[in-house]
């Protein structure tokens, strides 16, 4: 689904709670999300967001270009700068060197097998070091999965399914740990109550605050690595 003259794809939320509809760009995704009422037609919906194309330009304007994953183009992975090499001959399962990530195979499949590596990385990293601080905080964690949520670097829900943006593969390994010893943390309290931020920093075992406000500085670049658009 896409609006006349926009580059970037929409995708169609009805909403049972939505008041009124909104228009969003999902940086990580590449997207616009198009939410609604429920009760209003998908049609009016469309013709609403038709008319925001100048607000939509904007914002596209506004924000830094996508970085793809190209050949020979240099990405952050645990926050150091790799560079990533494709040569036809080479195996097809990416390999990561000496500061050089190289795969083989079809020019076509590089950008695909590039982020399934990064994705994998992600998981191991995550699944470590979420079942490490768990056993240090003594509670239970039933599932960890890698998404590509674009509003949220983590999640834990009640029943202690806790997942994780692949991207946070690509920042520093602190900020992985900081993002760990949050959803952890989560195990046993389900808020941002004080006793939930003293287990927050003892498990973490830094300054939480300034681990949050390095995140949150260095998110809108991670959402654009291997964005295509
Ligand atoms: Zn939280």
């Amino acid at each position: 689904m896409s609006l006349p003259g926009l580059a970037w794809p929409v995708e169609l939320r009805p909403h049972p709670r939505a008041r009124s509809v909104r228009l969003r760009l999902d940086e990580g995704r590449g997207l616009l999300l198009l939410t609604y009422p429920r009760r209003m037609s998908r049609r009016a919906a469309l013709d609403w967001a038709g008319k925001q194309a100048d607000w939509v330009e904007e914002q596209l304007a506004a924000i830094e270009p996508a970085e793809p994953f190209d050949p020979e183009s240099i990405i952050p992975v645990e926050g150091l700068p790799v560079r990533l090499h494709w040569d036809r001959d080479l195996p097809r399962t990416p390999q990561l060197a000496g500061g050089v990530l190289s795969c083989g195979g079809p020019v076509d499949a590089f950008p695909a097998r590039v982020e399934r590596y990064l994705r994998d990385l992600a998981r191991r990293r995550l699944s470590d070091a979420t079942a490490e601080t768990a056993r240090r905080a003594g509670v239970t964690v039933r599932s960890v999965s890698v998404g590509n949520a674009a509003s949220r670097w983590g999640s834990c829900s009640a029943s202690g399914a806790i997942r994780y943006s692949w991207r946070i593969i690509l920042a520093p390994p602190h900020l992985l740990n900081w993002l760990v010893a949050h959803e952890v943390a989560h195990r046993r309290h389900m808020n941002h109550g004080p006793d939930f931020r003293a287990l927050e920093g003892e498990l973490y075992g830094a300054d939480v605050a300034s681990a949050r406000a390095e995140l949150r500085a260095l998110g809108p670049r991670l959402k654009r690595v291997g964005r295509l658009i």
